[in-house]
């Protein structure tokens, strides 16, 4: 017997590869008798279904229960249908939704972009695509222009007045110039795609947010 490991004789129960004694047939956790309802079988080990799901079932990254029907496997871990969530409005995703993710949570695209976005500098959309970081903020890159003229920067250097960006030619030529406007370094970033999405890849060129994006 597989179970008390003593001579077979009478009834035996022949179940996961092995023989056992009808009494010896119990789940490995609770003693249940398994030999009239559904087992499972872990190291040869007869368990009942409560219990296999309990001991050994995937675990729901949200609620932290096992997973015993269809799971949803994103962002590296497992989550029940129905618990993969933006987890500011609630909306449900699938496999195939389009999300973003920040610190290792989904979020729909306009929480992500309410909670976690950056407004561009100049024209107060909302930053998806590429952007610069300067004067504090991020920018997108057909608005981090000339305030005067309205032309990019030739280099990675422009002048600055009202945090505003002038170029060489305008900082110099407007009707009050600023004395002494430092040169200011450029931060160009541009966004990775990941999960239908995009977003900022690298953080050290994020100049507003002080928590990484995973
Ligand atoms: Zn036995
Ligand atoms: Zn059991
Ligand atoms: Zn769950
Ligand atoms: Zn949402
Ligand atoms: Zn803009
Ligand atoms: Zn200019
Ligand atoms: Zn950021």
């Amino acid at each position: 017997c597989a179970g008390c490991e003593k001579p077979m004789g009478g009834m035996t129960i022949n179940a996961a590869g092995k023989q056992w004694h009808p009494d010896c047939f119990v789940c490995k956790h609770c003693n249940q008798d398994l030999e009239h309802v559904a087992f499972y079988e872990k190291d040869g080990q007869p368990y009942c279904a409560l219990d296999y799901h309990e001991l050994f079932s995937t675990r729901c990254d949200y609620c932290g229960t096992p997973i015993e029907e269809k799971a949803i496997r994103a962002l590296g871990k497992t989550y029940h249908e129905g618990h993969f969530f933006c987890r500011q409005c609630g909306k449900t995703f699938d496999e195939s939704s389009a999300f973003m993710v920040y610190d290792g949570h989904p979020y729909c695209e306009k929480d992500y972009l309410e909670k976690f976005g950056h407004k561009c500098m100049g024209c107060g959309e909302y930053i998806t695509g590429e952007f610069i970081g300067a004067l504090g903020g991020d920018w997108h890159k057909e608005c981090f222009v000339c305030a005067e003229c309205g032309k990019a920067f030739t280099s990675a250097t422009f002048f600055v007045r009202n945090n505003r960006p002038y170029c060489d030619q305008h900082q110099r030529t407007t009707a009050t110039p600023t004395k002494n406007a430092p040169p200011v370094a450029v931060l160009e970033g541009r966004c990775a795609n990941a999960y239908g999405h995009d977003y900022h890849p690298a953080h050290f060129q994020c100049s507003r947010c002080d928590k990484p994006l995973s």
